[in-house]
């Protein structure tokens, strides 16, 4: 990745930290070529139907094709594919996954169903039963050296099936939540281009740009794939040539990719701020920080058309600029209370790095729109804006788990209750708010009445 620094200044009292500066693509179309998507895409599908031999079910339009050239390791709620064999650039067999790269990455999974066993309400039935299998499987996952893994013995196994039935897994396709390894760029760019011409209907969702560099892509069948590598550059070849990636950022991006899957599996019904501060919060749980430069969730088989339209704010997120990184082990809450002037936030405008507009409204409300202040100040102001709107529902998540632990534990838990596609439920949370609260949730600047109010008068006391 290019690395200049952008030069540290205070705007506004606001700090604006010297961070590496990360090249992000454009949010508009660019020149893009295809072609690494299909030609490796294709090469892999035809090595995997090599391996798996006559048997293999060429009706199968999921990833699934590609088991073949994993190790799926179990892991409770997740799966984990370890490749036993990858593409490099021109398409040639090339080594698997090293063992080393897999303990961390089993790790950080049973440390996301820990974080959310620690923050559902403990008198579910199940509860108890999956908090004590997570420690087997722990125990179990403790011996890996090597692939192939020795099986689960029984214990562990049915440690593993206890923890699967408490996350309500598998899927009605059978799936589970999966993430895929790839250890190069060319093995990641085969493994989306495999899945876009298994799913026609997925290409122009993940055969992009942005994701022909991305460290991550879901698949959208409940699977993932993370690269373990940065492409060197946007264009041309080089996006099959990799640039290391430090022990960090592949914990962070692994952690928060996988974070997604299992958060928006668990409370799909609520907003794409809430799944996305949530996946915030574990990351910063589990890994200390969380420096992704993440453009939003979109996990699972399928989701509300309603739910896309809240994606756009986080495709816009700029964390080379942003005031609200680096120590966010306060869940952001003090360059939150820096950011509080006259009643209301400064909204920094990124691009010309300069206060652009004082932000008053609510942002967490029933369907909220992106406020006036924001959209008035142009692109630079949008940025800032989604920089800020991820600091501040991230703190609100935390304000939340430090002064009200347990009506948080209900809140999640009646959330993960809500059927799933039920457009009559589409403000469960607000709704589940009033009810476990009784305060609604963006709708009243009194911090008597309302959540979000009690949160600001929270943040800035
Ligand atoms: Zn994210």
């Amino acid at each position: 990745m290019l690395s200049p620094i952008v030069s540290l200044r205070r705007l506004a009292g606001v700090r604006v930290a010297s961070l590496a500066l990360v090249a992000t693509p454009a949010i508009a179309a660019q020149n893009f070529d295809v072609e690494p998507f299909e030609r490796l895409g294709q090469r892999l599908v035809e090595l995997a139907d090599e391996r798996a031999g006559p048997s293999a079910n060429s009706a199968d339009t999921t990833s699934e094709r590609l088991r073949s050239l994993h190790d799926a390791l179990p892991f409770g709620a997740f799966e984990l594919w370890a490749p036993l064999v990858t593409l490099d650039a021109k398409g040639r067999e090339a080594p698997g996954a090293r063992a080393k790269d897999l303990v961390d990455r089993g790790r950080a999974l049973l440390a996301l169903q820990r974080y959310w066993l620690d923050r559902e309400d403990p008198s579910e039935p199940t509860s108890a039963a999956a908090r004590a299998a997570l420690t087997r499987v722990e125990g179990w996952w403790s011996s890996f050296q090597a692939l192939p893994h020795t099986p689960p013995s029984e214990d562990a196994q049915s440690a593993l099936a206890a923890l699967e039935a408490h996350f309500g897994l598998p899927m009605r396709s059978g799936r589970r939540l999966t993430m895929i390894l790839a250890p190069t760029r060319a093995q990641y760019v085969a493994v989306v281009g495999a899945r876009g011409l298994l799913s026609v209907r997925t290409q122009r969702h993940i055969w992009n740009h942005v994701e022909l560099t991305a460290p991550f892509t879901a698949l959208l069948d409940g699977s993932s794939v993370f690269a373990a590598t940065w492409a060197l550059r946007h264009e041309g070849s080089a996006v099959l040539e990799d640039s290391g990636m430090s022990r960090p950022e592949r914990e962070q991006w692994f952690t928060h990719a996988a974070a997604h899957q299992i958060i928006y599996w668990l409370v799909p019904m609520t907003p794409p701020w809430f799944v996305e501060a949530l996946a915030i919060d574990a990351t910063l749980t589990l890994c200390g920080a969380d420096e992704t430069n993440c453009t939003g969730c979109r996990e699972v088989e399928s989701m509300p058309t309603w739910w896309i339209g809240g994606l756009e704010a986080l495709a816009l997120l700029s964390r080379e600029k942003g005031p609200f990184r680096g120590a966010s082990s306060n869940r952001f809450a003090k360059p939150l209370r820096a950011a509080a002037r006259d009643g209301g936030f400064t909204i920094l405008d990124l691009d010309r790095e300069r206060p652009a507009e004082v932000l008053r409204a609510l942002i967490l409300g029933p369907d909220a729109p992106t406020p006036a202040e924001a959209v008035q100040g142009g692109l630079g102001a949008r940025k800032g804006f989604a920089e800020f709107q991820r600091a501040y529902s991230v703190a609100f998540v935390g304000f939340l788990q430090a002064e009200f632990p347990e009506r948080f534990r209900v809140l999640l838990s009646a959330l993960r209750d809500v059927p799933f596609h039920s457009t009559a439920e589409r403000n469960a949370l607000h709704r589940l708010v009033r009810e476990h609260f009784q305060l609604t949730l963006g709708e009243s600047h009194d911090p008597e009445a309302d959540l979000e109010a009690r949160f600001r008068a929270w943040l800035v006391r």
